[in-house]
């Protein structure tokens, strides 16, 4: 049997930031500096901008209009390369009716047909219930109601720099990423 890594989907292969800055620009918000988003829920907008936040990413077509991350298609590609079983295990967001299914178009147009099945892209709000080797996430703290299977590597963005949990971004090379297992 293969060992499993888990990948996050929103800020490790799909950037789910651009994606809000780019509606923000549409809306006349000028979006902050990437270096100043230091709170992964947007906190440091101001109340009325929040709002206007959530209104883009629920907004039917955000999810699956994302832009890829660079590298991290081909960074998957290459630990499946390395005899890796890869899954990209994303959480559903509430508030857009069609998240889950957005997620599985974004994935199979990007990386290939068979990721819009089930195993390849698990859409599930507990992670800590999904089976895997490791996870690559770039949310600091990822709480449920299992002990999680998996350790886990932060996805280096702003909004987790200050966690002193092991850390990869895609241009590391997937030996870095491995080399925990
Ligand atoms: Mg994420």
């Amino acid at each position: 049997m293969k060992d499993r890594i888990l990948v996050d989907m929103d800020g490790v292969l799909a950037d789910f930031v651009g994606g809000v800055n780019k509606g923000l620009w549409k809306r006349g918000v000028r979006p902050i500096n990437w270096e100043e988003m230091t709170n992964y829920h947007f906190e440091v907008y101001s109340e009325e901008e929040q709002k206007i936040i959530h209104e883009i990413y629920s907004a039917s077509g955000f999810f699956e209009s994302l832009e890829p991350i660079e590298g991290g298609i081909e960074g998957i590609r290459e630990i499946e390369s390395r005899g890796y079983a890869v899954a990209i295990c994303t959480a559903p967001a509430r508030t857009s009716l069609r998240c889950e299914e957005e997620k599985r178009e974004w994935a199979a147009h990007h990386i290939g047909p068979e990721w819009a099945r089930e195993e390849k892209t698990i859409v599930q709000s507990d992670k800590t219930a999904v089976y895997g080797a490791l996870i690559l996430d770039d949310k600091s703290e990822i709480l449920g109601e299992c002990k999680p299977s998996w350790k886990h590597t932060i996805y280096d963005q702003p909004w987790n720099i200050w966690s002193d949990k092991p850390r990869f971004k895609w241009g590391d090379g997937v030996d870095k990423l491995l080399e925990r297992l």
